[in-house]
Parts: C-alpha cells; structure tokens; sequence
C-alpha cells in the first residue's frame, strides 16, 4: 500500500478499478454525468478503466456500450474477469477464451448455484432470480424494466430473498459446507461460489495488465460498501466514496483516501486529483 500521493514521476502506468453503483454511478439515478471531465482525462491517457461490480455482464456490456468504452471488466461480485477480444493486441494467457472474451473464473457457474437452491426448496423458502419473472425482479429491486431482464441474465451468483430471515444463519453454514457463501446485499442475499470475492478478481486483472504495461503500474480503486473492501484491500491507491447522505461505510482499509463528495462528483474530483488536474484547471 503507497503511503505517499503517487506522482507522474513515480507512477508512470495507472490503471483504475471502480464499483459501480453509488460510486461512479450515483445512487437512484444511475447517472455518471458528474464524472464526465475525469472520464474523458481516462480516455485520453488511454488509462484503463475496469468496471468491478455486482451487476451481471449483459448489464456491463449495456452499461460500456452508452458510455462508448470497451475496457475488461468484473462482474457479479468478482465472480469472472472479462478481457474483451483484441483489447490493446494483450495476450491473457491464463483464462478460457469464449468469444468476444478471455474470461478468467473464480466463482461457482450458476447452473451448480442453481441446482443447490432447487436441492434446499423442501426446507427453505427462498427465492432467487431463477425463480422471479422479470416483473418481479423490477418491483422487488427497484431497477428499471430493461435493466431488470439483464440482471436477470446470471452467469455466476444468484441474488435471493429467503421468507424467514432467522433461517440465514443456518443457510449460510450449510452453503459453507457445499463450497458456497453467502453475503448480505442492500436488498437482496447473494449466494456465491466460496473461492471468489471482488478483492481475488481484481489482483488476477492486475497481474494480466502489468505484465503488458509493466513494473511501475500503479493501481487505483473507488469504492462505496462493504463488498467492495477486498477491492480496496489489493490497490495501491484505495479511494472510498461517500454514501448520499455523506456518511462512509465502514471499511477499514489502510491509507484509504475519502471522497468529498457522493458518487460520481467525488468519484470525478478523486480522480482528477490523482491525474494532477488542479480544480477547473487544465493539466500543467
Ligand atoms: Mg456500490
């Protein structure tokens, strides 16, 4: 962990690892307008900008498609890396090439999550994504219509709401027991493969970009909760963005810088700090 404010002097290479809702997307309106001066200082450095996030990879793809991006990313809780097919002529020696990617896997596949959940139905009542339609997804998470039947398009964890909440505990030791866990979201339980986690992903993602960028990378991450701890734990630069109501979670990172201001207006200062844009300045 760098205890100094990297500088261009001795940071040559950057690559920059950010969760998405409520840090570069602000919260409830999924806006990342606010960030849009650091975005562009991103592209024209041709800095890389890896998405880590729970959401699944249709909602990335949609997501980097807007935003006119075609950068790696991390899906579903740190569940899989994607290198999208040419990106930067990078060879990623070590994933599973599954056009238009290189996927490189740590979590359960969902077919093994969703064979564990239909084996528990007797004795648990619990619902997953699996079992929701589209138009529950969207009443029970908020999200709108469209984005709610690409959350739906799981790869690897699968979001659940068990009817009695006491039962979690005696849940969560029995997914142990069969190579899962389980964490809490905002809204919904997850249940995942036990050998992933957004921290595990992101030090893989690294070790593939430094290889082709070199010894000097230095690495930035933004985060705004819980899960994203191990994330900010494997940067050099951890950067915690405030909740809307200006309070941080409790994460416990060392050297984590906090951001001002909520979502992608502090994820966007942060940022141009780190890049030496002084305020409404150009670079020097
Ligand atoms: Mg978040």
């Amino acid at each position: 962990m760098n205890e100094s404010f990297p500088t261009r002097r001795t940071c040559a290479n950057i690559a920059i690892f950010t969760d998405l809702d409520g840090s570069l997307l602000d919260h409830g309106t999924y806006s990342c307008e606010n960030a849009r001066p650091a975005l562009e200082r991103i592209r024209a450095r041709r800095i890389p900008l890896v998405f880590s996030s729970s959401k699944t990879r249709p909602e990335i793809e949609v997501l980097q498609a807007a935003m006119g991006i075609r950068e790696p990313f991390i899906v579903e809780n740190g569940a899989a890396v994607f290198f999208p097919d040419g990106y930067r002529n990078w060879q990623v020696q070590d994933g599973t090439h599954q056009p238009p990617y290189t996927v490189i896997r740590f979590g359960a596949t969902y077919s093994e999550i969703r064979r564990w959940v239909r084996s528990l139905r007797p004795g648990f009542s619990i619902r997953g994504f699996g079992d929701l339609s589209v138009e529950d997804i969207e009443r029970l998470s908020g999200l709108p219509p469209d984005q709610a039947g690409l959350a739906k398009q799981r790869e690897f964890t699968e979001p659940f709401l068990i009817d009695d909440d006491l039962k979690i505990v005696e849940l969560r030791a029995m997914a142990e027991a069969a190579g899962f866990t389980i964490t809490r979201g905002g809204r919904f339980h997850h249940l995942m493969g036990s050998g992933q986690n957004k921290g595990i992903a992101v030090r893989r993602a690294v070790s593939v970009i430094r290889r082709h960028m070199g010894p000097s990378l230095c690495t930035i991450g933004l985060g705004d909760s819980a899960n994203d701890t191990a994330m900010l734990q494997s940067v050099d630069i951890p950067i915690l963005i405030p909740h809307p109501d200006g309070s941080y979670e409790d994460v416990g990172v060392a050297g984590l810088r906090k951001a001002r201001h909520p979502g992608s207006r502090g994820w966007n200062d942060m940022i141009l700090e780190l890049l030496g844009v002084p305020p409404g300045g150009r670079t020097p």
